[in-house]
C-alpha cells in the first residue's frame, strides 16, 4: 500500500474522506468520535491513593509509625493511637495540598494550549488544536504550530522546523509533489508533522493523523517520562533542608544518648527523639514553595499572564530590565487607516476617490498584498493588515471579492528582517507583482513613480518628498506602509530578488495610539527600579513619538536604529545600551544582542516578542514574554510567560505578583524555621539544665500538624501588596537563606523558646513535671500561632489593619486556638494528649506568655529596621 507522501494530495483526500470535498459538520463530528481528541495521552497520573500513600514514604515517618506501634504493643496504646491519627491527618492534609497544586498547574497548561486555523464549511475558523480531526484542512502561516500530521495541498515558500522529530534544526523546505520510493520522515517534503512549527511562508494541509496516531504520538511514551523540573528556589531549599535534617538527626541522636545515659527508658527516649526529628525537620519546605507558586500562577492567569515555566515566577522578582515591543504591547493594536499619500498629496483615508486610478490602485494593492481576513466579522491576521481590509470594506471592496477577482498565484511572504511582502496577480490582463513594506526599505528599491501623468523615473526630488512625508507621518506617531508594484513576465516564479526596480504607488498611514495604561505602567516600572526599553521594527521617528508620550524616553538622543549596533563590538554594545531607551528598525538578531549586552552587565532581562524569528531572543532572555493574541505559536512555545491581553502593563503586574509570591514564600519559610528552632532550643535547654523532657512525643506531632503546615500555607497565600514595588529588584544570586535572614530566624526562635521555658518553669515550680510540660506545650503551640502574624511582613505592622487582612491565617489561628484550648482544658483529653488539665489562671498564663511574642518580636523588627536604615544611609 502506498504511503500518503507517495500519492498526490487529492488522492489522499479521496482515500481518507471518500471525496475531494472538505468535511461537512456531521462528518467532522463523526471523525472526532472515531479518532478521538487530538491530544497526546498524558503520562500515567498518580492516583489520589498513590499521593496519599506517598506521604508515608518519608523515612522518619515510617520509623515513627514503627516506634509508635512497638510502644503501643508494649505499654502505651492510647499514645500510639493518637500518634497514628495525627500522622494520618497530616497525610490527608499533604494529599489535599498536592492535589490542589497539581490541579492548578494542570489548568494553567490548558490555558496555554495551542490553536489551529481550519477550514470548516467554507469558512476559516480558529479552534483549539485538540478539536482538529482527520480530514480537516488546516492553514499554516509562518510561526504557526502544526497541530496534526498531514499531507500538504498548497505551499508558498513554506519552511518547517522539524527539530522536535528529526533533530534537524534548520527549516525544511516543503512542497506538494508526491515523493517516490520509501523515504525517512525528514525527506517526506510534502508532509507536515504534529509538534513542529512553520517558520516561513504559508501552506495548507490535509490532516491524516491526530493524537497518539501522529508521529510524535508514537514517541510520546518517551516524552511523557520527562518530569517537571524543580525551580532554583525549590532546589536551593531542598539542599538546605537536607543539611538541616542531618543536623537535626544528629541532635536527636545525641539527645537520645543523653536520656539513656541518665537512666531514662530507652523506648520512650527513642520515641521522643524520633518525634522531635519529625517535628523539627521542615519537610514541608519545598512543597510549600510548590503550593504558593501554583496559587500565585493562578492569580497571574486571572490577571492575564500565563506562566509556562514555574521558574519565571521567581525570576520575575529579579527582573531589572524590560524590553518591550511597541506595536500592540505598548500601543493598542487597534489600528485604523488615517491618511493616504498618493499622487504626491496627502488625503484622508475615508476620502479616497475610487474613480482615480492611482488611489484605486493603492486601495486594491492594500487588499491583495495582504493575508488577513474579516469574513463574517471574524478578523484573523495581523492587525496592520486587518486595518487595510477594513478600509476596503468601507468602500464596498470586500477582501474576499477582490481576491477572487485577482487571485494570487505567487508570493514572497512578509518577514520582519526584510520588512517587505510581495504577491503576484494578474490585474487588468497585466501580470503584476505588488509589494508593501517599510517605506525606508522600499525607497532603496524604487526606480519609478506612478503619478497622475503616468509612470516616470523616480528623481531625487521625488525621493526627498516621500521621505519628508514619511517623516511627517511618523512624527505624528503614525505607522506607515509603502506600496509599489512591478510588471513581471507571466509564469515567472516569484523570488526575493524580484523586489527591486519597483514603481512607487503611495503610502498608507495608520494610527495606533498608546494604551491608556502604558504611561502609568512605565512610571511604576521605574519606581520598582526596573528600566523600561522599547524595541520595535517600526520607524525611529514613529517609535520616538510614541515612547515620548508614554515616558520611556525624554530626549531623542536615547533612540537609535538597529543598524547602528552593527558596527559595535560586544564590549562597545555593553556601554552603548545604558544610554538607549528606544531601538527602532531592529531585526530579531539585534534583539538577542541587546538582551545579551544587558545580561552581561548583570541584569535579569525580560523581553517580549511575537514573531516567528523572535523565539531565539525569547529563549535568551531570562523571562521571555510572548503575546497571547497576536503572537505566533513559535514565540509562545519559546516564552516563559504568555500575555493573554498582549499588554505591557500586565508584565508590570506580573512582576508585582512575582515579588509578592517570593516574599510570601520567604515569610512561610521564616515562620517554619523560627518555630522549629524555638522547639529545639527549648528541648536543648531542658536537656542541658537536666530538667525533665518538656514535651511528650504526641505534643511534638500535634504542634507539627497544627502549627507547622497550616499557618505556613496561610502565610504563602497572604494578600499581595503594592509596596513590594517600592523596592529594588532582588539580586538574582541572593539566596533566600541569607545570613541576615537566618539571624532573624534565630532571634525569633529564641523568643519563642524563652516564653516556652518560662511557662515550663512556672509549672515546674508548683512541683509537677506534667503541669510544666503541659504549660510548655500549650505555650509553644500558641506562640507559634501568634508568630504567624509576626511573619506577615518584614516591617513591624502590629495592630495595624494590615495585620488582620489574611483570612487564611486568621482561620488557621482560630482553629489552632480552639484545639489547643480544648486539649488543655477538657479533662477527658488529658490522658490521650499527655497533659494535665489547666486551671483558668494557668491557661491565661499560657496565653499571656505566648502573646508576649507579638510585641517583643515587633519591637525587635522595629529596632532591626532602624539598624538597616542606618546602614543604608552610611
Ligand atoms: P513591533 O516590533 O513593535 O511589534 P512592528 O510591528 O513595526 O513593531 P515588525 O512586525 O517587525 O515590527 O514590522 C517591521 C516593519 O515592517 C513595520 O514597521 C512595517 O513598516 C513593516 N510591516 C509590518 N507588517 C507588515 C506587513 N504585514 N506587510 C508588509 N510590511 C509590514
Amino acid at each position: 500500500m502506498s504511503e500518503y507522501y507517495q500519492l498526490p494530495g487529492k488522492e489522499v483526500m479521496r482515500k481518507v474522506n471518500g471525496s475531494e470535498e472538505p468535511l461537512t459538520a456531521g462528518q467532522i463530528r463523526e471523525h472526532q468520535e472515531k479518532y478521538g481528541r487530538n491530544e497526546l495521552a498524558e503520562g500515567k497520573k498518580e492516583t489520589i491513593l498513590h499521593i496519599f500513600l506517598g506521604q508515608y514514604k518519608d523515612f522518619l515517618v515510617m520509623i515513627l509509625i514503627a516506634a509508635a506501634i512497638v510502644s503501643g504493643l508494649l505499654s502505651d496504646v492510647e499514645s500510639a493511637v493518637v500518634i497514628l491519627v495525627v500522622i494520618t491527618v497530616n497525610a490527608v492534609l499533604g494529599t489535599l495540598q498536592t492535589v490542589k497544586a497539581e490541579q492548578s498547574l494542570d489548568s494553567l497548561k490548558k490555558l496555554s494550549a495551542p490553536e489551529a486555523k481550519v477550514l470548516r464549511e467554507g469558512n476559516l475558523v480558529q479552534i483549539p488544536s485538540a478539536e482538529v480531526t482527520v480530514g480537516d484542512i488546516v492553514l499554516l502561516d509562518a510561526g504557526d504550530y502544526i497541530p496534526a500530521d498531514g499531507r500538504l495541498l498548497e505551499c508558498a515558500s513554506l519552511k518547517v522546523d522539524e527539530s522536535a522529530l528529526t533533530g534537524e534544526s534548520l527549516g525544511v523546505e516543503k512542497g506538494t509533489e508526491p515523493v517516490t520510493g520509501e523515504v525517512p520522515l525528514g525527506d517526506r517534503t510534502n508532509m507536515v508533522y504534529s509538534g513542529c512549527f512553520a517558520t516561513y511562508g504559508r501552506g495548507t494541509f490535509f490532516v491524516t493523523a491526530v493524537g497518539m496516531e501522529t508521529e510524535v504520538g508514537k514517541i510520546a511514551g518517551l516524552l511523557n517520562k520527562t518530569s517537571e523540573k524543580q525551580t532554583p528556589l525549590q532546589r536551593n531549599l531542598d539542599q538546605f533542608g537536607k543539611k538541616l535534617s542531618i543536623l537535626i538527626l544528629a541532635f536527636c541522636g545525641i539527645l537520645f544518648g543523653i536520656q539513656v545515659i541518665r537512666g531514662g527508658d530507652a523506648g520512650d527516649a527513642f520515641l521522643f527523639a524520633v518525634a522531635l526529628a519529625v517535628a523539627a525537620i521542615p519537610e514541608a519546605l519545598s512543597s510549600i514553595v510548590t503550593i504558593v507558586l501554583s496559587f500565585g500562577t493562578q492569580k497571574m492567569a486571572r490577571e492575564h499572564a500565563i506562566i509556562r515555566k514555574l521558574q519565571a515566577v521567581e525570576g520575575l522578582g529579579s527582573v531589572s530590565v524590560i524590553c518591550s515591543d511597541k506595536t500592540g504591547t505598548l500601543t493598542q493594536n487597534r489600528m485604523k487607516v488615517e491618511d493616504y499619500y498618493v499622487n504626491g498629496i496627502r488625503i484622508r483615508g475615508e476620502e479616497i476617490n475610487l474613480e482615480d486610478p492611482q488611489e484605486s490602485m493603492l486601495l486594491l494593492s492594500s487588499i491583495l498584498c495582504n493575508d488577513a481576513s474579516n469574513a463574517d466579522g471574524t478578523e484573523i491576521g495581523d492587525p496592520t493588515e486587518i486595518a487595510l481590509i477594513n478600509l476596503g470594506d468601507r468602500f464596498g471592496l470586500h477582501a474576499s471579492d477582490v481576491r477572487e477577482k485577482y487571485p494570487r498565484f505567487g508570493e514572497n511572504p512578509f518577514d520582519s528582517d526584510r520588512k517587505l511582502m510581495s504577491t503576484q496577480h494578474v490585474m487588468e490582463d497585466r501580470p503584476t507583482m505588488l509589494v508593501k513594506g517599510a517605506v525606508d526599505v522600499l525607497l532603496d528599491r524604487m526606480t519609478y513613480i506612478q503619478t497622475k501623468d503616468g509612470v516616470h523615473p523616480m528623481t531625487d526630488g521625488d525621493r526627498e518628498k516621500i521621505k519628508n512625508q514619511n517623516q511627517e507621518f511618523s512624527k505624528e506617531g503614525l505607522r506607515v506602509l509603502g506600496f509599489a508594484y512591478k510588471e513581471i513576465p507571466p509564469d515567472h516564479e516569484l523570488m526575493l530578488e524580484d523586489e527591486h526596480h519597483l514603481t512607487f504607488i503611495g503610502m498608507i498611514a495608520m494610527v495606533d495610539p498608546p494604551r491608556e495604561e502604558s504611561a502609568e505602567a512605565v512610571k511604576e516600572c521605574r519606581r520598582a527600579g526596573i528600566r523600561p526599553i522599547m524595541i520595535t521594527g517600526d520607524h525611529k521617528v514613529t517609535a520616538t513619538a510614541i515612547a515620548k508620550r508614554i515616558g520611556i524616553l525624554k530626549d531623542e538622543s536615547e533612540a537609535c536604529e538597529g543598524a547602528e549596533m552593527d558596527s559595535l563590538s560586544d564590549q562597545e554594545l555593553r556601554d552603548f545600551v545604558e544610554d538607549i531607551s528606544v531601538y527602532a528598525r531592529v531585526t530579531p538578531e539585534h534583539k538577542i544582542r541587546i538582551v545579551r549586552a544587558w545580561q552581561e552587565k548583570g541584569n535579569i532581562v525580560s523581553m517580549t516578542g511575537d514573531g516567528v524569528n523572535d523565539a531565539p531572543a525569547l529563549k535568551q532572555a531570562d523571562i521571555g514574554v510572548a503575546m497571547g493574541i497576536t503572537g505566533s505559536e513559535v514565540s509562545k512555545d519559546a516564552a516563559s510567560m504568555v500575555l493573554t491581553d498582549d499588554n505591557f502593563a500586565t508584565i508590570i503586574k506580573a512582576v508585582e505578583n512575582g515579588r509578592n509570591v517570593y516574599r510570601n514564600i520567604k515569610n512561610s519559610i521564616r515562620f517554619l524555621l523560627s518555630g522549629n528552632f524555638g522547639a529545639i532550643l527549648a528541648v536543648l535547654y531542658a536537656s542541658v539544665a537536666a530538667l525533665p523532657v518538656p514535651f511528650a512525643p504526641v505534643h511534638l506531632l500535634f504542634i507539627n500538624l497544627l502549627t507547622d503546615s497550616l499557618p505556613a500555607i496561610a502565610l504563602g497565600l497572604e494578600p499581595h501588596t503594592k509596596d513590594v514595588m517600592e523596592e529594588k529588584p532582588r539580586p538574582v544570586d541572593e539566596s533566600i537563606l541569607t545570613k541576615e535572614f537566618l539571624q532573624k530566624i534565630g532571634i525569633e526562635g529564641l523568643c519563642i523558646a524563652v516564653t516556652t521555658m518560662a511557662a515550663f518553669y512556672i509549672g515546674y515550680r508548683s512541683g509537677s513535671a506534667l503541669l510544666a510540660s503541659s504549660m510548655a506545650f500549650g505555650t509553644l503551640c500558641m506562640a507559634r500561632l501568634v508568630h504567624g502574624f509576626n511573619c506577615k511582613d518584614d516591617k513591624p505592622a502590629a495592630f495595624s489593619k494590615k495585620m488582620w487582612n489574611n483570612v487564611y491565617l486568621l482561620g488557621a489561628f482560630a482553629l489552632g486556638l480552639c484545639l489547643i484550648t480544648a486539649v488543655l482544658m477538657i479533662p477527658a483529653l488529658k490522658g490521650v494528649f499527655k497533659v494535665q488539665t489547666l486551671t483558668w489562671t494557668q491557661l491565661l498564663t499560657v496565653y499571656g506568655l505566648a502573646v508576649l511574642n507579638l510585641p517583643v518580636i515587633q519591637l525587635i523588627k522595629w529596632a532591626w529596621g532602624k539598624k538597616e536604615e542606618k546602614e543604608v544611609t552610611k
